[in-house]
């Protein structure tokens, strides 16, 4: 997928440590005032595509480019790439607008402007009146929110963050996701966002990149991700996922032994994915075709409660309920249920 109108343009770049392949071959463009989300899990190679951008790492192979210029051999001080992270260091010594101030007094900016524009900055961030606070009497979203007040103070065209919430109470991190996108609205810049959190990518992100292993897995909006990932890796990290495997032929699938419609896919070997969500339990055979799966256990997970079984093999099946339907399925661990889903719940699996 290319951006209609191209900021950032990652073409075919490399980042190895010695003989290890951190980031393998990175394709990726990214849109004036998009935001878009890298999610993958730990050690998948997000913070050093970060990096890189920000000038702070040097590609091994490829090309980086900003607006249409070639980044590889700008230094860090040239660009307008600032880069908030988790426990990013506010200077301990200077007070909160101090702090505030600093890139625009580095770039030579008169002093009563520099701080009225600080000024700006600790108003819109909510933070009038922390002015002359030291920076180690405030809270950690505070403390986050002047963090972002010194990246934006120089007006730059594009914000990097890596992982700017993770420190931060649970709370404190649907606040902050809030403050991030309205501001990101309201200003029009590009972010980056670095995350190994689904919930934070999908609540916030344009588009989100998944990536694994060095390797951008899945491009797409946090609906395509959910709703059609395209292969078994993004399937399982997004999470609440059935993933079946079977013979299609003639638009019917045949999965353990039972048949269901499938229209319009391929024949051959398939692989589909059942959203928790669209899967449905039955305490009894009905007329559908199902799968039988044992009960094993149940989870609360906020928006409703997620039922383990185990498949006719071994596999984990996982269908979503309400506490209602739980109430009168009564589930018992090593009952026989049945499980099925509407045509329309499966999704083909490309890759
Ligand atoms: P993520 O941010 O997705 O958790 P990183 O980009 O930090 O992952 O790291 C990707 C891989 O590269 C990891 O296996 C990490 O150990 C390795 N790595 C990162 N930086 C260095 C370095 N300076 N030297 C050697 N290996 C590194
Ligand atoms: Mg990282």
């Amino acid at each position: 997928m290319t951006a209609a109108d191209p900021l950032v343009d990652f073409s075919g770049v490399k980042k190895n440590y010695g003989t290890f392949e951190a980031v393998k071959t990175l394709d990726l463009t990214i849109g004036r005032g998009e935001f878009v989300a890298i999610m993958g899990p730990s050690g998948c190679g997000k913070t050093t595509t970060l990096r890189m951008l920000a000038g702070l790492e040097n590609p091994t192979a490829g090309t980086i480019r900003i607006d249409g210029q070639v980044m590889n051999d700008v230094p860090v001080h040239e660009r307008d790439t600032p880069l908030v992270w988790q426990s990013l260091a506010l200077f301990p010594f200077l007070n909160v607008v101090e702090n505030v101030e600093f890139g625009l007094k580095m770039r030579g900016v008169e002093a009563k402007e520099r701080r009225d524009r600080a000024m700006l900055w600790l108003d819109r961030m909510g933070l009038k009146g922390f002015e002359t606070r030291p920076v180690d009497a405030l809270s950690g979203g505070q403390r986050q929110r002047v963090a972002l007040a010194r990246s934006l103070v120089t007006e730059p065209q594009m914000l990097l963050l890596d992982e700017p919430l993770s420190a931060l109470d649970a709370h404190l991190v649907i606040r902050m996701q809030g403050v991030l996108t309205k501001l990101q609205k309201e200003l029009g810049i590009t972010f980056v966002y670095v995350t190994h959190s689904q919930s934070e990518a999908f609540a916030m992100a344009d588009r989100v990149v998944i990536m694994g292993q060095g390797e951008i897995a899945q491009i797409g909006t946090p609906q395509e991700i959910f709703r059609a990932p395209n292969n078994r890796f993004v399937a399982e990290f997004v999470g609440r996922n059935n993933i079946l495997e079977g013979t299609v032929s003639g638009g019917i699938i045949t999965i353990d032994g039972a048949e269901y419609p499938l229209p319009g896919a391929a024949d051959g070997p398939a692989e589909i994915v059942v959203a928790a969500d669209r899967m449905e339990i039955h305490a009894t055979v009905s007329d559908a075709a199902a799968i039988p799966a044992e009960f094993v256990s149940e989870e609360f997970a906020g928006t409703g409660i997620i039922c383990y079984f185990e498949g006719p093999d071994g596999e984990e099946l996982k269908a979503q309920v309400n506490e209602t339907q739980l109430a009168a399925l009564a589930p018992e661990p090593g009952q026989t249920f049945w499980l099925s889903w509407l045509p329309d719940a499966a999704h083909v699996m490309a890759g």
